[in-house]
């Protein structure tokens, strides 16, 4: 599959080769090579220089230069240098030759718009590092903005760029020499920090990230703040592959999501329990793909149930459930706390019974305006138990409440996601479930007391 030219050069601290394969030296155009300095475009040479001397005993790093060929052409090359474990004063390269991808941009190898790796380049090292059999332990780190979404709401699209490029030069400020970044979705980021090989260095620059991104927004004149959520895991030890260590940091940072944003979560077998075994995290790809659709679903709801009754109330239903990966939908009635309208991720009927509870311990909470997101961490804190110990029994994590004042006798939309889903809101999906949840109140079609109106 590999449309990559590679080679093999080993070199010594002064760059002098020692080795080099002979289709390096047909690529070349040279009979010999001495001093892979020599090759290489003089601005470029301190990239290598440097991350020779900074690597340690069987260590690794990614280093990107220019290579001058005999007609004078240059060649943007990428090198894993590796420092052999056994005998130190060997240097490794293996050499990949960046042209050789038909680079079409979306493959290329920098992000065209951060300057960073690209996803492509970033899974590839990754990966490779992974097979080497002598690779140290390290960090594997995904990081994506807080609500970042409503910057681009809010500010456009081109402020959103904007966002994005600061905080990716942030990142690379504080990863520095100890990994690579890239960027792997809208607002995703992938850090592979080789260098970093205990949690309290491993905590030094995640606290960096997180402080430095919010630091810098602080200090400007807006009305916004950014912060980030970052999650992640150590190889081998708690995943041998890119995969399962992909899915192992993206339910970290899930977890850091889901507990409140604006924080980082190291993987801790002790407290997360076996996440290798877990139930299925959503990737990015189609987290992207959802976020295309939720662009218009709401839209295309009001229109095909408020204007043109194309769509059933059901419908409508499942429709939000999946886009917005819930567990279940409810209406409840306030006045006997029971449901009279659920239904379940599966498409089944399903119900809710609040009866058991006074309504002193949930109606505070319930009719706020417009709506109120209830996490199970925070209902606690705030002195909730009840409630919160009908969450738990029920494995409730969140539930957004829309309170129909609107309705005879009103009522309760409860949108519930449960502690295993990948359910992952962010505050744009609040604002879709207001307009949502609201189109429905002033549909006329929505009754607490008898029948359901369809
Ligand atoms: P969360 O806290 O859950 O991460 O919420 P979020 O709003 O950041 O949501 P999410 O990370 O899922 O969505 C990222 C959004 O980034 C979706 C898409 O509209 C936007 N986006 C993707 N690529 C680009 C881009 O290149 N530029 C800009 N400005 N926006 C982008
Ligand atoms: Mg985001």
């Amino acid at each position: 599959m590999s449309r990559i030219k590679r080679y093999y050069v080993e070199i010594n601290e002064s760059c002098q080769v020692l080795k080099c394969s002979n289709d390096f030296l047909v690529y070349i155009g040279r009979k010999e090579l001495l001093n892979i300095e020599s090759i290489i475009k003089d601005s470029d040479i301190n990239n290598l220089k440097d991350a020779v001397s900074s690597l340690e005993k069987g260590d690794n790093t990614l280093v990107v230069f220019r290579t001058v060929c005999q007609d004078g052409s240059l060649n943007w090359m990428s090198a894993n240098v590796h420092r052999s474990k056994h005998d130190a004063s060997i240097i490794k390269l293996d050499i990949y030759d960046l042209h050789s991808f038909e680079m079409d941009k979306a493959e290329g190898y920098y992000d065209e718009m951060t300057g960073l790796l690209s996803k492509s380049a970033i899974t590839d090292h990754a990966k490779r590092l992974m097979e080497q059999t002598n690779t140290p332990p390290f960090y594997f780190f995904l990081m994506d903005i807080d609500n970042f979404k409503s910057i681009n709401d809010t500010y456009g699209h081109m402020k959103g760029d904007e966002v994005i490029v600061e905080v990716a030069g942030i990142l690379k400020k504080c990863v520095g020499d100890k990994g690579v970044v890239g960027r792997i979705g809208g607002d995703e980021f992938l850090m592979i920090l080789e260098k970093i090989h205990t949690e309290p260095e491993l905590r030094d620059v995640l606290r960096n990230i997180r402080y430095d991104v919010r630091e810098k927004y602080a200090d400007e004149d807006n009305n916004y703040t950014i912060t980030t959520s970052l999650g992640g895991a150590l190889f081998p030890t708690d995943a041998s592959n890119y995969e399962d260590m992909f899915k192992l940091a993206d339910k970290m940072l899930y977890i850091a999501k889901a507990k409140g944003r604006d924080r980082y979560i190291i993987y801790t077998p002790s407290v997360h329990g076996d996440a290798k075994v877990d139930t299925e995290v959503v990737t990015i790809t189609q987290r992207t793909m959802q976020n295309r659709i939720k662009n218009t679903l709401i839209m295309d709801l009001m229109e095909g149930f408020l204007l043109n009754n194309k769509i059933s109330l059901k419908e409508a239903f499942n429709k939000v459930i999946d886009t917005y990966m819930l567990d279940a939908v409810y209406l409840v009635d306030k006045k006997t706390g029971r449901s009279c309208f659920g239904l379940s991720q599966s498409g089944e009927d399903t119900a809710i019974d609040l009866s058991g509870l006074d309504s002193s311990d949930y109606q505070p909470i319930f009719e706020t305006y417009p709506i109120k997101v209830i996490n199970m961490y925070d209902l606690q804190k705030d002195n909730y138990l009840k409630f919160s110990e009908f969450m738990l029994l029920n494995g409730f994590r969140i539930i957004v409440v829309y309170y129909m004042r609107n309705v005879p006798d009103g009522g309760y939309l409860m949108y519930v996601s449960s502690v295993n889903s990948n359910c992952r809101f962010s505050e744009t999906d609040f604002s879709d479930l207001i307009y949502f949840s609201r189109m429905l109140e002033l549909s006329g079609k929505m009754q607490t007391g008898g029948p359901f109106a369809e």
